[in-house]
């Protein structure tokens, strides 16, 4: 995505709010250490308080009745995304946190 932004965002944060004390919860991306790195969760962190909320790209699934081995490891990428983002402005709309001074 090439969307232009009137402030530049620090690389990585593919989402940011603010919040009703004036700081902002960013939305980024976790990667692995794997070589190329892939990203597996999504994290949304606030910078006035430090809360975070990290959501797994991976969900495991168990059959209902069934064998701990009949267990369904899904990639949920979007799914882990939009419960970030829900957070993240839900967090926004509350936390009174006052952005910390750059040094
Ligand atoms: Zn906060």
């Amino acid at each position: 995505m090439t969307t232009q932004t009137p402030t530049t965002w620090p690389e990585g944060v593919i989402g940011r709010y603010l919040t009703v004390g004036g700081a902002t919860v960013d939305l980024t991306h976790r990667f692995t250490v794997l070589n190329p790195p892939e990203p597996y969760a999504s994290l949304a962190t606030c910078n006035g308080c430090s809360a975070t909320e990290e959501r797994n790209h991976y969900r495991t699934y168990y059959p209902s009745g069934g064998y701990l081995s009949d267990a369904v490891e899904e990639h949920e990428p979007d799914v882990a995304d939009s419960v970030a983002r829900d957070w993240a402005q839900a967090h926004a709309e509350r936390c009174r946190a006052l952005p910390k001074p750059t040094a």
